[in-house]
C-alpha cells in the first residue's frame, strides 16, 4: 500500500515537473552551434569526434550501437574515439536557465553550470518537502499550468511562477515559522507514516518467514 502510494506520488510530480529539463531564459539566444544534430537539442554531455563533430553523450552512444560512423560525414567512428567536450560544455553552462520546480512556485534563475547545486537545495523540490505541502504543491501547480494555458502567453516568454501557498510561503520562511508549521500539520503525519512503515517491513518480514517455512 504505501509503496503504491509513493509511486503515485513520485509519477504525480513527474508529470508536473521534468526534474532534468533545462528551461532556458532566452532559448532563441542559445547559438545554433550548441545544437546535436541527432536530437535538435541543446547539448547534454557533449563528446567530441577526432572528425570535429560533437553530439549528446546518450545520442551518439544510441547512434554507434547501431552504427560505426559519424552521423555529420560518416567517417569511421568509434566509441573508444570520443572525448567529453569540455569547451561546449562551459559554454553551455554559461546560459541562464529557470530553476525545473518554477513550476511549483520556484523565482530562482542562474547560470545552468550553478542550478544542479540549487536543484538539490530548492525548497520547492518535492524531495525537500514535508509529506502534507507536496500534494498542495502539486496541485497549485497544476491549477496554475491550467491558467497559463488558456491565457495567451507570449511564446520564448517564461510564464511567472505561481503564487505559493501561504503552508510553503511560511515553510521557505524558515525558522520559527517554519517549526511552528511543521509543529502543527507535520509531525501526526509522520507519526501515522512510521506505523505504516513498520507494519510495511513487519509484513515484509513475516512474508519471508513464511517463504523460508515452505
Ligand atoms: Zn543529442
Ligand atoms: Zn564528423
Ligand atoms: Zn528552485
Amino acid at each position: 500500500m504505501l509503496k503504491r502510494a509513493k509511486k503515485e506520488e513520485l509519477s504525480q510530480v513527474s508529470a508536473v515537473v521534468d526534474e532534468d529539463q533545462r528551461c532556458f531564459l532566452n532559448p532563441e539566444a542559445v547559438s545554433r552551434h550548441l545544437f546535436c544534430s541527432v536530437c535538435q537539442e541543446v547539448f547534454v554531455e557533449p563528446q567530441r569526434a577526432p572528425c570535429g563533430h560533437s553530439f549528446c553523450k546518450q545520442c551518439i552512444l544510441q547512434w554507434l550501437k547501431k552504427a560505426n560512423t559519424c552521423p555529420d560525414d560518416r567517417k569511421l567512428l568509434k566509441k573508444s574515439d570520443l572525448h567529453h567536450d569540455f569547451i561546449l560544455e562551459n559554454i553551455i553552462g554559461d546560459h541562464m536557465v529557470a530553476c525545473p520546480f518554477r513550476k511549483l512556485g520556484c523565482q530562482y534563475v542562474g547560470q545552468l553550470q550553478t542550478s544542479a547545486s540549487h536543484k538539490k537545495e530548492c525548497l520547492f523540490n518535492p524531495a525537500n518537502m514535508p509529506d502534507f505541502l507536496k500534494k498542495e504543491a502539486l496541485k497549485n501547480s497544476v491549477q496554475a499550468s491550467e491558467e497559463s494555458t488558456s491565457r495567451n502567453t507570449e511564446e520564448g516568454v517564461l510564464p511567472e511562477p505561481p503564487q505559493p501557498s501561504l503552508k510553503m510561503r511560511l515553510f521557505a520562511a524558515g525558522g520559527k515559522q517554519r517549526q511552528l508549521l511543521c509543529a502543527m500539520f507535520g509531525e501526526n503525519k509522520n507519526d501515522t507514516e512510521q506505523r505504516d512503515q513498520t507494519s510495511v517491513e513487519e509484513n515484509i518480514n513475516n512474508s519471508k518467514k513464511r517463504k523460508k517455512t515452505t
